[in-house]
């Protein structure tokens, strides 16, 4: 369960979120839609205290993200504990992140070994079970340049999944790709989805949000206008900004 509460934020004057609240059910696929500059990476980067917020609070299975309370107050974790926690959350981005000198076996292993300390004879065969359900079995000892952006998605999601994650974050997974290499990424996290994997993810794919999504966010200027089932909010959109964003993006 991820819970986000009242979160603010702002860069220098810029209020980027404005009270910001949401909860995440377990095994929920959450998609967040909105206007370009609404604090949508913002959000999904303070859920992984990539980004400090001002005011509020996130908190993964009861767990606050990057504090701990001492007494009434709250106290900063440690660099160390947070890069602990942040391994309990996975980032999938829209510019893939891959390490370049790094094979996609390498990189689907690399985040176990080092930041979980499990044993990397452990971790392989459970990466190349990874791969192989990304529709990559074959694509093991390619390196990020000899791979398609689809592909290099792809290994990132699967990446992504070799943390185990409580939660997974996906910030415009597709929206680096070629139009023809979409499907096959959205086809990837469909399946994610279905085996009960926590997500959120922003996107403007509207028929992916239609068929996949449980809860439909609207964000617009740092705050949620609306939120509901995707024939609530894609369908039925009771606030005008709602209405207008779709028209544009349908
Ligand atoms: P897009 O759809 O274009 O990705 P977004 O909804 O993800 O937009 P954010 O990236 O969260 O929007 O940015 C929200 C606002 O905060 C923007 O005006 C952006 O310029 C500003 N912003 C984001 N990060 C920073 C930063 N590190 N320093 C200053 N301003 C920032
Ligand atoms: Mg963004």
């Amino acid at each position: 369960l991820v819970e986000i509460h009242g979160v603010h934020k702002s860069f220098g004057t810029l209020e980027v979120l404005r009270g910001v609240s949401l909860t995440v059910r377990p095994g929920s696929v959450t998609v967040v839609l909105g206007p370009s500059g609404s604090g949508k990476s913002t959000l999904l980067r303070a859920i992984n205290h990539l980004e400090k917020v001002d005011q509020g609070f996130i908190s993964i299975d009861g767990e606050l993200v990057g504090y701990r309370r001492k007494g009434s107050t709250l106290r900063e974790l440690k660099e160390r504990e947070i890069l602990g926690q942040r391994t309990q959350i996975g980032f999938v981005f829209q510019s893939f992140n891959l390490f370049p000198h790094l094979t996609a076996l390498e990189n689907v292993v690399e985040a176990p070994v080092s930041a979980q300390r499990r044993r990397r004879e452990d971790v392989e065969p459970e990466a190349r079970e990874l791969l192989a359900r990304v529709g990559l079995a074959d694509k093991a000892d390619a390196r990020p340049r000899q791979l398609s952006g689809g592909q290099q998605q792809r290994v990132a999601i699967a990446r992504a999944l070799a943390l185990r994650p409580k939660v997974l974050l996906f910030d415009e997974p597709t929206s680096a790709l070629d139009p023809e290499l979409v499907g096959e990424v959205l086809e990837v996290i469909k399946d994610v989805a279905s085996t009960g994997t926590t997500l959120v993810v922003v996107t403007h794919e509207i028929g992916f949000a239609r068929e996949v999504a449980d809860t439909v966010v609207f964000m617009d200027e740092g705050v949620v206008v609306e939120q509901g089932t995707p024939a609530e909010v894609l369908d039925h959109p009771r606030h005008e900004r709602t209405r207008a964003f779709l028209q544009k993006v349908l």
